[in-house]
């Protein structure tokens, strides 16, 4: 990954900063999209201890906003003059409830940010790679992209649809030398798994985790780096054949019956 520049979005806590610290690690040059602008400062002190001289641009944007969008395709190209991959992973999970009894502006949000985000990323950044005739996309699904998860209805719906747009792009952008994926991590402990366990038991989300980790073959959650390991192969020169995929990462869980 030495000197291949990388966007990433959602890159100032969770999946996003721990792939980027292992990019970082790695001599990477990394475009960094978050709207958290206090965080994405916080990342940049993480990521400059691991690796002094890593080449960093920061950009606070919102990816449901199609300007913004744009806007950091845009300030990535003029800074590092070329895209060789992207981590198209902000996301967000929404608020628990039955399907009937969702919240239409949280469903509206889920949608706007899981779905439109992920697919205004790939509209801008994709050009760019198609003048380079090279390029490597990881978008974030998840295995409520693969499978029905209760009671996240807006997110399984996102989430489905990252997994679908991801077939479209490798089917019709392959031609041009870009490699298009999905990963779909199962439970991995971030900030946003965190909030999931507090709407499961508000009173005690340790034991709704503990409860969660045993269904899992592994017995146990996943943790941040075990996706960046291969988020990081799927962005690279390693991965020449593997287009249009969702892969889970999940210890097994989305096969059970
Ligand atoms: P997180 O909440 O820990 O981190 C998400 C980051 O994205 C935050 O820094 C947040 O500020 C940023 N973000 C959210 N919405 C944004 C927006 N509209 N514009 C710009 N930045 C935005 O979450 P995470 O667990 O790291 O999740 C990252 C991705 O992985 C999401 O797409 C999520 O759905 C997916 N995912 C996570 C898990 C898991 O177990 N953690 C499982 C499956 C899928």
């Amino acid at each position: 990954m030495k000197n291949k520049v990388i966007i990433i979005t959602g890159a100032a806590m969770g999946l996003g900063l721990a792939t980027a610290e292992y990019l970082a690690a790695k001599g990477a040059k990394l475009s960094l999209v978050d709207y958290n602008g206090e965080a994405l400062q916080d990342a940049v002190k993480k990521l400059k201890d691991i690796n002094a001289d890593v080449e960093l641009l920061t950009i606070e944007a919102d990816v449901s906003n199609e300007e913004a969008v744009k806007n950091y395709v845009e300030k990535t190209v003029e800074t590092f003059g070329r895209i060789d991959g992207f981590y198209n992973n902000a996301g967000i999970e929404g608020k628990q409830a039955p399907m009937t009894e969702y919240d239409l502006a949280v469903f509206k949000k889920v949608i706007d940010i899981n779905l439109m985000g992920v697919y205004y990323g790939m509209r801008y950044v994709i050009p760019v790679m198609q003048k380079q005739q090279y390029g490597k996309i990881v978008n974030v699904a998840s295995v409520g992209g693969i499978r029905g998860v209760q009671n996240q209805t807006a997110y399984v719906a996102s989430k489905h649809a990252v997994s679908g747009m991801t077939k479209n792009a490798g089917l019709e952008y392959g031609q041009d030398g870009i490699l298009t994926n999905a990963i779909a991590p199962g439970a991995i402990l971030t900030p946003m798994v965190e909030e999931a366990f507090k709407q499961v038991n508000p009173d005690d989300p340790k034991a709704a985790e503990t409860e969660y980790a045993k269904r899992n073959p592994t017995r146990r959650l996943g943790v941040p780096k075990e996706v960046a390991t291969v988020v990081s192969f799927l962005l690279s020169e390693e991965n020449g054949y593997v287009s249009g995929q969702t892969i889970a990462i999940d210890g097994g869980e989305s096969n059970i019956y």
